[in-house]
C-alpha cells in the first residue's frame, strides 16, 4: 500500500489483479483565515499570508489550462521522486493516477487557486493558448 500525498489530497493505492486501486482518497481542508499561512495550490511552494498572495485564478481558468495541456510538472517530479526513493518499482502507473486525480481536483475545485510567482506564469501560457 502506498500512501500519496497531493497537495491537497491524500491517495490511498495498492496494486491489484487488474492494475492500481485507489482506495481512498481524503481532501484536506485548508483553514483560510487571514493569518493562515498559504501555500501555493499547484507546487506547495510557501507563500507567505494570504493578504500577500499576488497570483489568484479562478478555478476556471486553471480548468482552461488544463485543457490545454497544462500539467503541474513541480508537483508530479517531487510525487515521482518521493515514490523512487519509496523503493516503488512502477512510479509512472501511478504518476499517472496521481496526474488523473489532480485532474478530477480541478474540475471540483470551486474556490480561486493561490499560485506563486513561477507557477503563475508557467499556467498564463496555458490559458491563453486556447484564446481565439
Ligand atoms: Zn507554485
Amino acid at each position: 500500500m502506498t500512501r500519496i500525498d497531493v497537495p491537497s489530497e491524500t491517495l490511498l493505492v495498492e496494486m491489484g489483479n487488474d492494475g492500481l486501486n485507489i482506495l481512498e482518497t481524503t481532501m484536506q481542508m485548508s483553514d483560510m483565515d487571514e493569518s493562515a499561512q498559504v501555500q501555493c495550490d499547484i507546487c506547495s511552494k510557501p507563500l507567505g499570508k494570504m493578504k500577500d498572495v499576488k497570483h489568484i485564478e479562478s478555478p476556471e481558468s486553471i480548468t482552461i489550462a488544463v485543457w490545454n495541456g497544462f500539467k503541474p510538472e513541480k508537483m508530479l517530479k517531487a510525487t515521482e521522486n518521493m515514490l523512487k526513493e519509496e523503493g516503488e518499482e512502477n512510479p509512472a502507473e501511478i504518476m499517472e493516477i496521481v496526474l488523473d486525480s489532480w485532474k478530477s481536483i480541478v474540475d471540483k475545485s470551486e474556490t480561486p487557486w493561490a499560485l506563486c510567482e513561477e507557477c503563475y506564469e508557467s499556467i498564463q501560457i496555458y490559458i491563453n493558448k486556447g484564446g481565439s
